[in-house]
């Protein structure tokens, strides 16, 4: 069995425990596997074991990897891509031709452009809103407070939210976070959560986040981190 075979059996195991530890349904809860900056070879593993549903951070990068004739995509069609990383205005055209979510919606001029891109190419894809629930300035994601805001624009505009997603600040609880983030998403109706990585995916799971985002304890450390 490979090295990446094993992870995945370890993660497994760590969900299953947590739901029975916190006596909660796992099976909606879908694990994203967070490719990014990771060498093929363990892409390739991930793949082979039939795992299909992967997270990046970096438009550029994942068309590298995923998109072009020589990409993934081509042997693996039915794999799932979503974008957790921060997305740029003049990058949205690539991002919805890549993506089947974009889970860092976080500015009305975003919501705008990722909307004018799927109309123009006739594609829906799933959004999620960023929130920066810890409110640290160097952090991309919405505040809590202009939440609503955005969301009221995104209606007006007809870009469909489904959720939301968060990454706690490193020095705080992460339930804390992301119970929060859970109340926030029941006070607007929204159905779907991701939260929850490596370090911190078993405080998510009695929440029932439909995404959880895996990296490392998945591929291994990713080189040069
Ligand atoms: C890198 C990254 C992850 C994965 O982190 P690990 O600690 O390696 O599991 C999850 N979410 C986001 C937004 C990331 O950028």
């Amino acid at each position: 069995m490979s090295e990446i075979a094993k992870n995945f059996e370890e993660i497994e195991t760590r969900i299953a425990k947590a739901g029975k530890h916190w006596d909660v349904d796992t099976s909606a809860t879908h694990i994203v596997a967070v490719s990014k900056k990771q060498p093929a070879e363990r892409i390739q593993a991930a793949l082979d074991c039939g795992h299909r549903l992967y997270g990046e951070n970096r438009v550029q990068e994942a068309m590298e990897r995923w998109g072009g004739d020589d990409g993934f995509l081509k042997s693996f069609p039915n794999v799932k891509l979503h974008l957790i990383g921060n997305l740029q205005t003049n990058k949205a055209k690539q991002a919805v031709q890549l993506f089947d979510c974009i889970e860092t919606i976080d500015s009305t001029r975003l919501a705008d452009a990722v909307q004018k891109e799927c109309e123009k190419q006739g594609k829906e894809i799933e959004c999620l809103i960023q929130v920066n629930t810890g409110e640290e300035g160097q952090k991309s994601g919405v505040t809590p407070d202009e939440l609503e805001g955005l969301l009221k624009h995104c209606k007006e505009i007809g870009l469909k939210i489904s959720g939301l997603m968060c990454i706690p600040p490193s020095d705080e609880p992460a339930g804390l976070h992301f119970a929060f983030l859970k109340n926030l998403a029941e006070s607007y109706g929204l159905e779907k959560l991701s939260m929850g990585m490596s370090g911190d995916f078993e405080k998510a799971l009695p929440l029932k986040p439909s995404y959880i985002r895996v990296g490392s304890s998945l591929f291994g450390l990713r080189p040069n981190e």
